[in-house]
């Protein structure tokens, strides 16, 4: 930078997989640039996927929980403001208001990620999520005695929260709209599956159910079903979804579609002078999907979060590129590792010969009799091997 220039003053809100990825970018490629990351959360940042692995198990703390040590922040030479939810960005001033001092910029990055839908809230404030650090504390601290969990809501998280409840001794009962877990997202071959595996740990289920109501108090939940049946537990914990954390954005300029995701074309700007936006509350028009994608997945968000730095930072408009991907997510239930990428919304699934031990699954969902979706358990090399043939696909290895 020349003597007397002023640096060019990036703000990120949002200091999660998307946010702190992006930050990390703009130092790799520029000594220079002015990096401020603000967040909510007042925890350093962490990384939410072993929040209801291994963290919520007790095998890790928060420490290793972190997405960085403090060394390796420091290193990184941006001003952290972490425990500072931003309330407005004006785009016309091109200001972030905060509680504290507003932060001026000349490059804005939007990563608010989501947060937990409670449906159930006002009438059951005590209802448990699973999201932040903060969550995990709490849950934890309700579980030092044997209990019964009610969990609403058969998605991954629902799912990763049952199998280490049930690693912990506490006795589970899911709860799930839909006619299998995970149903929605993955069929019913592939749901029957994840049942019986489930349930081969202990797992209850009422499924093809919908709550109507929870009532009780924090330690004797009380959840009504639609037939009218009642499902009590110590505690009740609420896994029916996400949307995106934008109420913040209304009127700023940066446009939103129906559920509140941020609508970025294909390099990933917004609807704002230098406002882009990466990470789970973003939606793009996604090239090889020939629609518009938001994923809900950690390497999506570093992935988006790495392209905007690098948009960001091009010298000019010509060098920069679209961002596409083909999704890709991990889990973890009972130490077997599952896997998936690319559309699960296929005419065709093949289910490779489940084994009767329910310890490993190959699952290959077709269009038109081509390859567009896989999803394995206990199957990584298989996995690899079948990702690099999805179109755009490529061979990976967990948590990348
Ligand atoms: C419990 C759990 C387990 C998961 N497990 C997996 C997994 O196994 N595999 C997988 O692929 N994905 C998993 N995910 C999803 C993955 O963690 C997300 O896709 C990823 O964290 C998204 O990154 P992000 O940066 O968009 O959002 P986040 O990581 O949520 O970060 C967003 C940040 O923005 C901050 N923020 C929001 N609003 C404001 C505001 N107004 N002002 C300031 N800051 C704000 C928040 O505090 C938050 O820290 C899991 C998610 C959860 C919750």
């Amino acid at each position: 930078m020349s003597p007397g220039a002023r640096a060019r003053r990036v703000c990120v809100i949002g200091a999660g997989a998307a946010g702190l990825a992006c930050a990390e970018r703009l130092r790799a490629l520029s000594a220079d640039v002015s990096i401020t990351v603000v967040d909510a959360d007042a925890d350093q940042p962490y990384n939410r996927p072993p929040l209801s692995k291994d963290v919520l198990s007790g095998r890790v703390g928060a420490t290793e929980a972190r997405l960085r040590s403090d060394e390796q922040l420091a290193e990184l030479r941006i001003d952290l403001r972490a425990g500072t939810p931003v309330e407005q960005v004006d785009t016309t001033t091109r200001t972030v208001v905060t509680k504290d001092e507003p932060v001026p910029y000349d490059d804005l990055v939007l990563a608010p990620g989501c947060t937990p839908v409670t449906p159930w809230h006002e009438s059951a404030p005590w209802i448990r999520t699973l999201h932040s650090l903060a969550d995990v504390r709490v849950l934890r601290d309700d579980l030092v005695l044997p209990s019964r969990v009610v969990i609403v809501g058969g998605g991954l998280i629902g799912l990763e929260a049952a199998a280490v409840l049930r690693g912990l001794g506490h006795g589970v009962v899911v709860v799930e709209a839909g006619e299998g877990p995970l149903q929605r997202i993955v069929g019913p071959q592939v749901a029957a599956w994840m049942e019986g595996r489930h349930r081969k740990e202990g797992v209850e289920f009422e499924l093809g159910r919908r709550v109507v109501a929870v009532s009780g108090s924090a330690h004797a939940g009380v959840v009504t079903l639609d037939d009218g049946r009642r499902v009590d537990g110590d505690v009740v914990v609420c896994a029916v979804g996400v949307r995106p954390a934008t109420q913040w954005l209304v009127g700023s300029g940066v446009e939103l579609g129906s559920r509140g995701e941020i609508l970025a074309d294909e390099r990933l700007r917004t609807t704002a002078p230098d406002v882009w936006a990466a990470g789970d509350a973003v939606s793009w028009p996604s090239a090889s999907a020939e629609r518009r994608l938001r994923v809900e997945h950690w390497t999506c968000a570093r992935e988006q979060g790495r392209h905007v730095a690098e948009q960001l930072l091009a010298a000019d408009a010509a060098q920069t590129a679209a961002f596409d991907t083909v999704p890709y997510f991990w889990s973890s239930q009972y130490g077997a590792l599952l896997q998936g990428a690319g559309s699960f919304h296929g005419d065709e699934v093949i289910v490779d010969g489940p084994s009767t031990s329910l310890d490993s699954l190959v699952a290959r969902y077709l269009t038109g009799g081509r390859l567009t979706g896989v999803l394995t358990v206990g199957s990584p090399r298989t996995f690899q091997e079948l990702r690099s043939r999805l179109p755009g696909g490529r061979p990976t290895t967990a948590a990348t």
